[in-house]
Protein backbone atom coordinates (compact mmCIF):
# COMPACT_ATOMS: atom_id res chain seq x y z
CA UNK A 1 0.00 0.00 0.00
CA UNK A 2 1.64 3.62 -0.87
CA UNK A 3 1.13 5.79 1.92
CA UNK A 4 3.35 8.28 0.28
CA UNK A 5 0.43 10.90 -1.07
CA UNK A 6 -1.32 11.12 2.43
CA UNK A 7 2.15 11.48 4.09
CA UNK A 8 2.03 14.31 1.66
CA UNK A 9 -1.08 15.68 2.41
CA UNK A 10 -0.61 15.75 6.26
CA UNK A 11 2.64 17.03 5.67
CA UNK A 12 1.44 20.31 3.89
CA UNK A 13 -1.44 20.31 5.99
CA UNK A 14 1.08 20.27 9.09
CA UNK A 15 3.20 22.97 7.43
CA UNK A 16 -0.02 25.62 7.11
CA UNK A 17 -0.53 24.88 10.65
CA UNK A 18 2.74 25.67 11.68
CA UNK A 19 3.71 28.59 9.40
CA UNK A 20 2.60 31.82 10.80
CA UNK A 21 0.72 34.22 8.83
CA UNK A 22 2.90 36.51 6.94
CA UNK A 23 2.66 40.27 6.09
CA UNK A 24 1.29 40.63 2.61
CA UNK A 25 3.95 43.40 1.85
CA UNK A 26 7.14 42.96 3.51
CA UNK A 27 6.65 39.33 4.85
CA UNK A 28 6.69 40.06 8.62
CA UNK A 29 5.56 37.60 10.97
CA UNK A 30 1.49 39.07 11.45
CA UNK A 31 -1.45 37.82 13.87
CA UNK A 32 -4.27 37.03 10.73
CA UNK A 33 -3.81 35.32 7.57
CA UNK A 34 -4.26 37.93 4.31
CA UNK A 35 -3.44 41.02 6.37
CA UNK A 36 -0.20 43.48 6.97
CA UNK A 37 1.70 44.80 9.52
CA UNK A 38 1.60 48.11 11.23
CA UNK A 39 4.16 49.88 9.28
CA UNK A 40 3.29 48.74 5.84
CA UNK A 41 -0.51 49.08 6.92
CA UNK A 42 0.15 52.68 7.99
CA UNK A 43 2.24 53.64 4.86
CA UNK A 44 -0.86 53.31 2.53
CA UNK A 45 -2.71 55.94 1.81
CA UNK A 46 -6.39 55.01 1.56
CA UNK A 47 -8.68 56.95 -1.18
CA UNK A 48 -12.09 58.81 -0.27
CA UNK A 49 -14.19 61.56 -0.85
CA UNK A 50 -13.92 64.47 -2.05
CA UNK A 51 -12.84 63.55 -5.51
CA UNK A 52 -13.64 63.67 -9.12
CA UNK A 53 -17.13 62.46 -10.26
CA UNK A 54 -15.90 60.74 -13.07
CA UNK A 55 -12.54 59.21 -12.57
CA UNK A 56 -12.31 59.49 -8.68
CA UNK A 57 -8.98 61.88 -8.53
CA UNK A 58 -8.61 62.80 -5.17
CA UNK A 59 -9.36 66.45 -4.55
CA UNK A 60 -7.99 68.76 -1.39
CA UNK A 61 -11.08 70.11 -0.80
CA UNK A 62 -14.81 69.22 -1.49
CA UNK A 63 -15.51 70.98 -4.52
CA UNK A 64 -19.24 70.17 -4.13
CA UNK A 65 -21.30 66.79 -6.00
CA UNK A 66 -20.30 66.24 -9.50
CA UNK A 67 -17.11 68.26 -9.69
CA UNK A 68 -14.96 67.27 -12.26
CA UNK A 69 -11.09 67.23 -12.45
CA UNK A 70 -9.35 69.21 -15.13
CA UNK A 71 -8.50 66.40 -16.76
CA UNK A 72 -12.53 64.92 -17.25
CA UNK A 73 -13.46 68.39 -17.43
CA UNK A 74 -11.52 68.31 -21.02
CA UNK A 75 -12.18 65.17 -21.90
CA UNK A 76 -14.73 62.39 -20.35
CA UNK A 77 -13.01 59.23 -20.18
CA UNK A 78 -15.55 56.61 -21.99
CA UNK A 79 -16.17 54.82 -18.69
CA UNK A 80 -18.86 56.59 -16.49
CA UNK A 81 -17.44 56.44 -12.76
CA UNK A 82 -14.26 55.01 -11.55
CA UNK A 83 -13.11 54.79 -7.85
CA UNK A 84 -10.16 53.02 -6.38
CA UNK A 85 -9.05 51.82 -3.09
CA UNK A 86 -5.67 53.05 -2.52
CA UNK A 87 -2.87 55.43 -4.09
CA UNK A 88 -0.63 53.72 -6.54
CA UNK A 89 2.89 54.65 -5.06
CA UNK A 90 5.56 53.42 -3.64
CA UNK A 91 3.84 51.93 0.04
CA UNK A 92 1.19 50.18 -2.41
CA UNK A 93 3.05 48.72 -5.32
CA UNK A 94 4.99 46.08 -4.22
CA UNK A 95 1.64 44.97 -2.46
CA UNK A 96 0.22 44.73 -5.71
CA UNK A 97 2.99 42.77 -7.48
CA UNK A 98 2.84 40.41 -4.60
CA UNK A 99 -0.53 39.83 -5.20
CA UNK A 100 -0.10 39.88 -9.14
CA UNK A 101 2.97 37.55 -10.15
CA UNK A 102 3.75 35.99 -5.63
CA UNK A 103 0.96 33.62 -5.54
CA UNK A 104 -0.24 36.11 -2.52
CA UNK A 105 -4.12 35.99 -3.14
CA UNK A 106 -4.50 35.36 0.68
CA UNK A 107 -4.58 39.01 0.31
CA UNK A 108 -7.93 39.03 -2.07
CA UNK A 109 -10.53 39.07 1.05
CA UNK A 110 -8.70 42.24 2.42
CA UNK A 111 -8.31 44.16 -0.52
CA UNK A 112 -12.35 43.08 -1.47
CA UNK A 113 -13.13 44.51 1.29
CA UNK A 114 -11.27 47.82 0.93
CA UNK A 115 -12.65 48.12 -2.50
CA UNK A 116 -16.04 47.13 -1.37
CA UNK A 117 -15.71 50.31 0.56
CA UNK A 118 -14.04 52.78 -2.21
CA UNK A 119 -16.35 51.44 -4.73
CA UNK A 120 -19.89 51.02 -2.86
CA UNK A 121 -21.77 53.40 -4.39
CA UNK A 122 -21.07 51.86 -8.15
CA UNK A 123 -21.41 47.94 -6.29
CA UNK A 124 -24.66 49.66 -5.76
CA UNK A 125 -25.92 50.67 -9.07
CA UNK A 126 -24.18 47.21 -10.85
CA UNK A 127 -25.85 44.81 -12.59
CA UNK A 128 -22.76 42.56 -13.23
CA UNK A 129 -19.32 42.87 -11.84
CA UNK A 130 -17.03 41.37 -14.42
CA UNK A 131 -12.80 41.11 -14.41
CA UNK A 132 -10.50 42.62 -17.04
CA UNK A 133 -9.57 40.14 -18.88
CA UNK A 134 -5.94 38.46 -19.37
CA UNK A 135 -4.99 37.12 -22.60
CA UNK A 136 -4.77 33.00 -22.32
CA UNK A 137 -1.17 33.14 -22.72
CA UNK A 138 -0.66 35.39 -19.86
CA UNK A 139 -2.80 33.66 -17.78
CA UNK A 140 -1.46 30.34 -18.39
CA UNK A 141 2.11 31.75 -17.21
CA UNK A 142 0.48 33.69 -14.42
CA UNK A 143 -2.01 30.67 -13.65
CA UNK A 144 -4.10 33.07 -12.32
CA UNK A 145 -6.14 36.50 -12.98
CA UNK A 146 -5.52 38.63 -10.23
CA UNK A 147 -8.79 40.97 -11.47
CA UNK A 148 -10.69 37.99 -11.72
CA UNK A 149 -9.87 36.93 -8.01
CA UNK A 150 -10.85 40.36 -6.69
CA UNK A 151 -14.29 40.61 -8.66
CA UNK A 152 -15.37 36.99 -7.56
CA UNK A 153 -14.23 37.89 -3.51
CA UNK A 154 -16.24 41.39 -4.29
CA UNK A 155 -19.22 39.79 -5.93
CA UNK A 156 -19.39 37.51 -2.84
CA UNK A 157 -19.05 39.92 0.12
CA UNK A 158 -21.65 41.93 -1.65
CA UNK A 159 -23.89 39.26 -3.03
CA UNK A 160 -23.99 40.63 -6.52
CA UNK A 161 -23.73 38.76 -9.98
CA UNK A 162 -20.19 37.84 -11.10
CA UNK A 163 -19.32 36.64 -14.87
CA UNK A 164 -15.77 36.51 -14.97
CA UNK A 165 -15.76 35.66 -18.86
CA UNK A 166 -18.15 38.28 -19.82
CA UNK A 167 -14.86 40.30 -21.83
CA UNK A 168 -11.60 38.03 -23.75
CA UNK A 169 -8.64 39.20 -25.04
CA UNK A 170 -8.55 39.05 -28.69
CA UNK A 171 -4.78 39.49 -28.91
CA UNK A 172 -2.09 39.68 -26.59
CA UNK A 173 -1.24 43.39 -25.58
CA UNK A 174 2.47 44.07 -25.03
CA UNK A 175 3.50 45.17 -21.73
CA UNK A 176 2.07 48.73 -20.74
CA UNK A 177 4.50 49.39 -17.97
CA UNK A 178 7.07 51.98 -19.75
CA UNK A 179 4.11 53.03 -22.20
CA UNK A 180 2.60 56.78 -22.03
CA UNK A 181 -0.81 57.58 -22.49
CA UNK A 182 -1.23 57.44 -26.29
CA UNK A 183 0.98 54.41 -26.83
CA UNK A 184 -1.28 52.75 -24.20
CA UNK A 185 -4.37 53.44 -26.21
CA UNK A 186 -2.86 52.21 -29.52
CA UNK A 187 -1.87 48.99 -27.81
CA UNK A 188 -5.36 48.09 -26.52
CA UNK A 189 -7.54 49.44 -29.34
CA UNK A 190 -9.76 46.68 -30.19
CA UNK A 191 -8.01 44.61 -27.70
CA UNK A 192 -11.15 43.55 -25.99
CA UNK A 193 -14.29 41.91 -27.13
CA UNK A 194 -17.63 39.94 -25.41
CA UNK A 195 -17.46 36.74 -25.03
CA UNK A 196 -19.71 35.24 -27.99
CA UNK A 197 -21.71 33.22 -25.07
CA UNK A 198 -22.19 36.63 -23.23
CA UNK A 199 -23.01 39.31 -25.41
CA UNK A 200 -26.94 39.04 -25.04
CA UNK A 201 -26.55 39.77 -21.21
CA UNK A 202 -25.13 42.69 -21.36
CA UNK A 203 -28.07 44.89 -23.53
CA UNK A 204 -29.54 47.29 -21.23
CA UNK A 205 -27.22 46.68 -18.09
CA UNK A 206 -24.95 48.28 -15.89
CA UNK A 207 -21.64 46.75 -15.48
CA UNK A 208 -18.70 47.63 -13.13
CA UNK A 209 -15.36 46.50 -14.07
CA UNK A 210 -12.80 45.04 -12.17
CA UNK A 211 -8.97 45.86 -12.53
CA UNK A 212 -5.89 45.61 -9.93
CA UNK A 213 -4.71 48.76 -11.21
CA UNK A 214 -5.80 52.29 -13.11
CA UNK A 215 -3.07 54.09 -14.82
CA UNK A 216 -3.79 55.99 -17.85
CA UNK A 217 -7.01 54.33 -18.06
CA UNK A 218 -6.67 52.84 -21.72
CA UNK A 219 -7.47 49.50 -20.81
CA UNK A 220 -10.46 50.38 -19.14
CA UNK A 221 -11.92 52.53 -21.95
CA UNK A 222 -10.75 49.97 -24.22
CA UNK A 223 -12.84 47.49 -22.49
CA UNK A 224 -15.72 50.44 -21.68
CA UNK A 225 -16.23 50.79 -25.35
CA UNK A 226 -16.54 46.63 -26.18
CA UNK A 227 -19.51 46.80 -23.29
CA UNK A 228 -21.29 49.95 -24.71
CA UNK A 229 -21.05 48.87 -28.42
CA UNK A 230 -23.31 45.59 -26.88
CA UNK A 231 -26.23 48.12 -25.15
CA UNK A 232 -24.16 48.34 -21.41
CA UNK A 233 -26.21 51.68 -20.34
CA UNK A 234 -23.27 52.12 -17.99
CA UNK A 235 -19.44 51.33 -17.76
CA UNK A 236 -18.04 51.98 -14.05
CA UNK A 237 -14.28 50.79 -12.53
CA UNK A 238 -13.56 49.82 -9.52
CA UNK A 239 -9.49 49.06 -8.84
CA UNK A 240 -7.10 48.05 -6.05
CA UNK A 241 -4.98 51.27 -7.01
CA UNK A 242 -4.90 54.28 -9.06
CA UNK A 243 -2.10 56.67 -10.01
CA UNK A 244 -2.81 60.02 -8.90
CA UNK A 245 -0.90 62.45 -10.73
CA UNK A 246 -0.43 66.01 -9.87
CA UNK A 247 -2.84 68.13 -12.56
CA UNK A 248 -2.78 71.51 -13.58
CA UNK A 249 -6.14 73.60 -12.45
ZN1 LIG B 1 4.77 44.51 6.36
ZN1 LIG C 1 -11.57 63.12 -13.25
Amino acid sequence: MDFAPALRRSASWLLDAILPPRCLKCGEIVADSGSLCGACWSALKFLGPPCCACCGLPFEFDMGDGSLCAACTAKRPLYDRARAALTYDDASRELVLRFKHADRIDGAATFAGWMARAGAELIADADIIAPVPLHRWRLVRRRYNQAAILANAIGALRGKRVVPDLLVRRRATASQGHLGRSQRQRNVAGAFALHPGRAQSVAGTRILLIDDVLTTGATAESCARALQNAGATAVDLLVLARVVRVQPT
